[in-house]
């Protein structure tokens, strides 16, 4: 791996505060289910991101980390409030909320969303909240209408920004990503802009899955399409032997270069470094 990959995961008191404070309340984030290097940072800035309706995904995509293969857990109902009271307690003033894909429920875990940031929103009223989305297609039940009627429903909550990754180019996109359609990433970052104007919308690319310039180039202009106003972009790094190999480590170079054809481009808040993730300095706005 190369050395600017290689990170201090930072002070490990303030890990391991968070680390009990999730753990008593049986609640995931994906901070620790993904044991992301910015986690030190992150907890050090009060900003998390907590993973909704448990650590199992219905999907499979070839680079992620998250558990799947078997049949996720029934929905926590007092997860929302479980939450809202680790928020209280970390004293976040930032907070994302995501979850892995719930193909198996029937409005695919959009009202868990709902219940959650009403949670949030009653025990921290000053604490913003952004949401990163399934696409919310999958399993039984698919349909625009509903599909439509399910982003409009988080909407209706006020999330502070509504965030759904692209992940990589249209390309890679079925090897990559499976269960996941570029298109359709595509129209859920459209349907946000079309229900909520003035709601920002957020996606984000993970590099190194063997895509050139010209296609990363050519996502981040599809987005601009849609109107998406904020970019994240990080190096894919391989978890195990069982996902996917780096095709290649851009360099740091490269992805300041690519921060500054963004920001060109008109994306008014753009991350771009071989650490970003998508939720990397999400209160910095
Ligand atoms: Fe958590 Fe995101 Fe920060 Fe990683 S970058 S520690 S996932 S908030
Ligand atoms: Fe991971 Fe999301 Fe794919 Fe599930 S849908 S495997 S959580 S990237």
């Amino acid at each position: 791996m190369p050395v600017w990959l290689r990170r201090s995961i930072g002070r490990a008191d303030e890990i391991s505060a968070v680390q009990r404070i999730v753990k008593q309340r049986g609640i995931h984030t994906i901070c620790e289910e993904g044991r992301c290097p910015n986690r030190g940072e992150c907890y050090a800035s009060q900003t998390a991101t907590f993973l909704l309706m448990g650590p199992t995904c219905t999907r499979s995509c070839a680079f992620c980390q998250v558990d799947k293969g078997h049949a996720p857990m029934p929905l926590d109902l007092e997860e929302p409030e479980k939450i809202a009271d680790a928020v209280k307690t970390l004293g976040l003033r930032y907070v994302v909320i995501t979850s892995v894909a719930r193909d198996d429920l029937p409005d695919k875990g959009a009202s868990h969303f709902v219940r959650t940031i009403e949670a949030i929103r009653q025990l921290n009223p000053l604490t913003k909240i952004e949401v990163l989305t399934s696409d919310f297609w999958g399993g039984a039940d698919i349909d625009e209408v509903s599909q439509r009627q399910r982003i409009k429903n988080i909407l209706e909550a006020k999330p502070t920004c509504y965030n759904h990754n692209i992940e990589t180019v249209r390309r890679l996109t079925p090897s990559v990503r499976r269960g996941a359609k570029y298109d359709r990433s595509l129209w859920v970052l459209q349907i946000v802009k079309e229900i909520s104007p003035y709601t920002p919308t957020k996606s984000g690319l993970m590099l190194g899955h063997g895509e050139i310039l010209e296609e990363v180039i050519e996502t981040m202009t599809d987005l601009r399409r849609v109107n998406c106003n904020y970019l994240t972009i990080g190096q894919y790094m391989r978890p195990s032997l069982g996902h996917l190999p780096v095709q290649k480590y851009w360099t740091p170079e490269e992805f300041v270069q690519l921060g500054l054809i963004a920001e060109k481009m008109g994306f008014s808040q753009v991350s771009s470094g071989p650490l970003v993730r998508s939720s990397y300095h999400a209160g910095k706005k």
